[in-house]
């Protein structure tokens, strides 16, 4: 088997992927940065979300696994002092595999039919520098509102418990292959009016931005944010790709959202 490590790059980090990459090559397994069937991610979820874009090209052939240096992450979950008995799992075992969904973006140009095309682990969020962001949200291809405010968030079910989750979205179990839509302070009174709650779309329903007044957008898939001018429409939906996780024991998604939020005893 071949396996990559994506560091945060701090000296713990450091220091636990060194140990990791001779271990794992003492088992005879190859590190390979091209072409990794597993993907082990030491950091936070930042620096998970980093190793999901760096080989985001390669989902079905690459398998991921995050160790987390700092506090608990959402997508690193074993700590540094499980560290060899991680190395022992992944030297010995075939690993299990866990599927989440996640989203697409596309971003089509006005003029030039250009688009660009993303996945996020997380999620996307539409903001401008200039204003505020006006446009036509279709749901399904049907007129659905006319949204006035701050932004959108369009979060995965594992990213609900990010971005999404400062907004007041619901947090959704990642087996359920759905999306949904945060509103960023919308403007609402007699002339504009937007729906207000978060709105949870299943696959195939596709929500699909058209902005009225043309202003640049501020547009962010997980980390990385662009400012694009001269947008005809944004479309997000569950994305065809799912991200695969090397599972080699249990850790359900309701008791780390437990263990991060509400309490991280074990009463
Ligand atoms: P960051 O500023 O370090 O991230 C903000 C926090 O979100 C960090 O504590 C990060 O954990 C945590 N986080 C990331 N993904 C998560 C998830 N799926 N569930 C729960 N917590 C999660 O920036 P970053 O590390 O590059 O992460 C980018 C993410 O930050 C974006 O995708 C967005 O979701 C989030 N964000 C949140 C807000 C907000 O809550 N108001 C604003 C902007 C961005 P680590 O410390 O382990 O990295
Ligand atoms: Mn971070």
């Amino acid at each position: 088997m071949k396996f990559a490590i994506v560091s945060k790059g701090d000296n713990r980090s450091e220091q636990i992927m060194a140990t990791m990459k001779q271990y794992l090559t003492d088992f005879q397994l190859e590190y390979n940065e091209v072409e990794p069937d597993l993907v082990i991610s030491v950091g936070g979820d930042g620096t998970f979300l980093e190793a999901f874009h760096s080989y985001v090209h390669r989902l079905n052939e690459t398998a991921f696994i995050g160790v987390h240096t700092g506090h608990l992450g959402f997508y690193a979950d074993w700590v540094p002092d499980e560290v060899e008995k991680l190395i022992i799992e992944i030297a010995k075992t075939p690993f299990q595999i866990v599927e989440y969904p996640l989203l697409e973006v596309t971003i089509r140009a006005k003029s030039g039919g250009s688009e660009d095309r993303f996945l996020a682990l997380n999620e996307a969020t539409i903001k401008t520098a200039d204003g505020s962001v006006v446009f036509d949200v279709e749901i399904k291809g049907e007129h659905f509102e006319t949204f006035r405010g701050d932004g959108l968030c369009v979060s995965t079910p594992s990213g609900s418990t990010a971005y999404n989750k400062a907004l007041g979205g619901g947090i959704i179990h990642p087996s359920l292959d759905a999306i949904q839509l945060t509103e960023m302070a919308s403007i609402n009174n007699r002339v504009f009016r937007t729906i207000g709650s978060p709105l949870i779309l299943p696959k195939h329903h596709t929500c699909l931005l058209k902005p009225i007044v043309d202003r640049s957008f501020l547009i962010a898939i997980d980390h990385f944010t662009t400012n694009y001018t001269n947008v005809k429409s944004i479309q997000c939906r569950v994305a065809e790709e799912r991200i695969r996780f090397a599972r080699f024991r249990q850790f359900p998604f309701w008791n780390r959202v437990r263990e991060s939020f509400v309490s991280d005893d074990n009463n």
